[in-house]
């Protein structure tokens, strides 16, 4: 049915804008909403829980929203490649859930989550090479303490490489347009959150098999603070098995949950004896 829209470039101009529209969107909504929650408006509630207690300059985070903005510029270009290789019929891009079902709907979205966790860590690696790194990855290391708003703050290069996933994606696997849509609703949360500069994992997360296998904010601020160490972005698996988290990655951790505990203890500690 959709199939028969004609590819114009008009057609084609009008693709480019709802994308990038949408995609700016959706950055004003997890970057905007997490940034005016935490690091405005409960500023001071949420002071303990702080990664780094200093905030960025403001110049810092412009040039954070600046290159965001930037990267959705050729974001919305993939877009239209998807959208014209949809139309095409070279995408394994299907419309009908019952085609599938809804069991293979769940799994497409965890195997697009756990390739694109893959696809990170060694795209992550490669940019870090000495040839690759300062052309290609360092405006996304201008931020050595970040906010939310670096979640896309990228050189355009860096956008074309973390852009890639979801051509790789249509083209190797078939999945739902509600698939690609959860997929990224859930990457750019998980984004923020790396970026967010608040830790609210509970204490031994790191240190607790059973979670461990996840990363943490803490993890990814680190990764901007240190360089060259955590590369990974949902998981921790790649890392382990590669060795590079930071040596001191699960004591960073605990002194900073340690550190947000004793902090909320002794405000509690506060408010009892002006209330007493
Ligand atoms: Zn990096
Ligand atoms: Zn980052």
């Amino acid at each position: 049915m959709t199939d028969s829209i004609e590819l114009n470039s008009l057609t084609l101009v009008k693709v480019y804008l709802i994308n990038y529209s949408l995609l700016f969107v959706r950055y004003l909504i997890f970057a905007g909403l997490a940034y005016t929650f935490f690091w405005v408006w409960k500023k001071k509630k949420f002071q303990p829980y702080r990664i780094q207690k200093k905030f960025p300059s403001r110049a810092s985070i412009l040039t954070e929203f600046k290159y965001s903005a930037s990267t959705f510029l050729i974001f919305s270009l993939v877009g239209v490649g998807i959208f014209i290789g949809k139309q095409m019929g070279w995408t394994r891009i299907y419309n009908d859930v019952s085609e599938y079902g809804w069991g293979y709907l769940v799994f497409s979205l965890i195997a697009t989550i756990l390739i694109h966790d893959t696809y990170f860590y060694w795209a992550h690696r490669m940019m870090h090479h000495r040839l690759l790194f300062k052309k290609v990855h360092l405006v996304h290391h201008l931020s050595t303490n970040p906010s939310p708003w670096a979640s896309f703050s990228f050189h355009p290069y860096e956008a074309v490489l973390e852009a890639g996933i979801l051509p790789l994606i249509v083209l190797i696997l078939p999945i739902h347009p509600i698939a690609i849509l959860l997929f990224i609703l859930y990457m750019t949360m998980m984004n923020v959150l790396g970026h967010l500069g608040y830790e609210f994992y509970p204490k031994h997360f790191v240190k607790s098999p059973v979670w461990n296998w996840n990363n943490t904010s803490v993890h990814h601020n680190m990764h901007h603070k240190k360089f060259n160490c955590n590369y990974g972005l949902y998981f921790n698996w790649w890392d382990k098995i590669c060795n590079t988290n930071h040596p001191e990655y699960a004591d960073e951790f605990e002194r900073v949950v340690s550190g947000r505990l004793i902090e909320t203890s002794e405000e509690s500690g506060v408010t009892l004896k002006t209330a007493a």
